[in-house]
């Protein structure tokens, strides 16, 4: 599951990168690894881990990842081939959603591409871009879907379909903020991995002032709220030089800079966690004495295939899985005296996963 960062030049999004990898490098138990330095495998915090593993006395934590991709240098032009334009637009289609930094701050010595701070002429500079970009797929599609829909009549509807989509493109609108009916005619749509149909986070980059009351003192946030609230997008308040800050500090120290500006969460975090979220995704936990641990799955997955997450045998083998909610288990303080309590439940292979089940999973090898 990957995110991908965009934005045109000089809005942060390097700047939010480096801190999201930085805390990804610095969560000491996981194993970091480098795939491409424009890749950052990032943990998602979790509290739920930390008091499990109290309870557990566990020799290791081991949270849910999700990787971020810093997809620098689309610019005006890109979808026109424009300082490597496609390239970077191809790398977008690979994402399973999007986080658009915006610049909402104020700073003549960062220069602004075009001049001056304007968050939606800006959002509209990018969008254009993908928007084109995903013309030219449906252009394509269209015109093989019409020759074909003359020998297949389920083409048609796909053509009228990707007509319909074409024009709501035509008119500088995203193809996520059309009127799509649930079912088939969705998962078509998701099928053509249009740019514009991935789920979009906006992080409004403000300055430091701007944190304590979230941005709503901020003009330029306001006017992203709006628009992402028209497009069915989200919005995220942070500060991208502070959390780089941030990120270079201890624990300790990290909890008391934050007080001081008046927050109890970094903005990252916040960022990270609606990252998950937007993407589908939950955690299930596994505590003991060697590790606790989230596994990640798809909202609505099932116990054998939540249990193939650690291992293909437990799926295959799958006899039951032991249940218990995360906060049952920790207001009993042992597992035993949760299964006293009738808090433990015993789940069979149609059973959907919840996030914050602890599981223990009955397998035959
Ligand atoms: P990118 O081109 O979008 O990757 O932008 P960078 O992350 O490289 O940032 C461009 C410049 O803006 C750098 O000099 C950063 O230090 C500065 N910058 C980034 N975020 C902030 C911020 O929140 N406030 C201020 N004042 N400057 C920032």
């Amino acid at each position: 599951m990957k995110l991908g960062i965009v934005g045109l030049p000089n809005v942060g999004k390097s700047t939010l990168f480096n801190s999201l990898t930085k805390a990804g490098a610095e969560s000491a138990n996981y194993p970091f690894c480098t795939i491409d330095p424009n890749v950052g495998v990032v943990p998602v915090p979790d509290v739920r881990l930390g008091q499990l593993a109290a309870l557990y006395d566990s020799a290791k934590i081991t949270p849910a990842v999700i990787e971020f991709v810093d997809i620098a240098g689309l610019v005006k032009g890109a979808s026109k081939g424009e300082g490597l334009g496609n390239q970077f637009l191809s790398n977008i289609r690979e994402v399973d959603a999007i986080v658009h930094v915006v610049r909402c701050f104020e700073d003549t010595n960062v220069i602004h591409v075009d001049g001056n701070v304007d968050p939606l002429r800006d959002i509209e500079t990018i969008n254009l871009e993908l928007i084109f970009s995903d013309l030219e797929i449906l252009d394509r599609r269209i015109a093989k879907s019409t020759k074909g829909a003359m020998n297949d009549k389920s083409l048609a509807k796909e053509l009228e379909i990707l007509k319909r989509i074409k024009v709501h493109l035509e008119d500088g609108k995203l193809a996520r903020g059309m009127e799509i009916e649930d079912g088939d005619e969705k998962e078509f749509i998701s099928t053509l991995n249009l740019l514009t149909f991935k789920p979009v986070i906006f992080a409004a980059n403000v300055c430091e002032d701007d944190l304590a009351d979230d941005g709503i003192s901020n003009e330029y946030v306001e006017r992203v709220r709006k628009f992402a609230k028209e497009n069915d997008c989200e919005v995220f308040v942070i500060c991208a030089q502070i959390e780089q800050e941030i990120a270079e500090l201890e624990e300790d120290e990290k909890k008391m800079f934050l007080e001081d500006l008046g927050l109890t969460e970094s903005g990252l975090e916040k960022l990270i966690a609606a990252s998950y979220h937007l993407l589908g995704l939950i955690s299930y936990l596994t505590a003991g004495p060697t590790e606790t641990r989230a596994w990640t799955i798809k909202e609505g997955t099932k116990a054998p295939q939540a249990a193939g997450k650690i291992h293909s045998d437990f799926e295959r083998g799958f006899i039951r899985a032991e249940v218990v909610n995360y906060q049952d288990l920790l207001d009993c303080k042992t597992y035993s005296a949760a299964k006293d309590k009738g808090l433990v439940r015993l789940e069979g292979k149609e059973y959907v996963v919840k996030d914050g089940d602890v599981v223990l999973f009955r397998f035959n090898v």
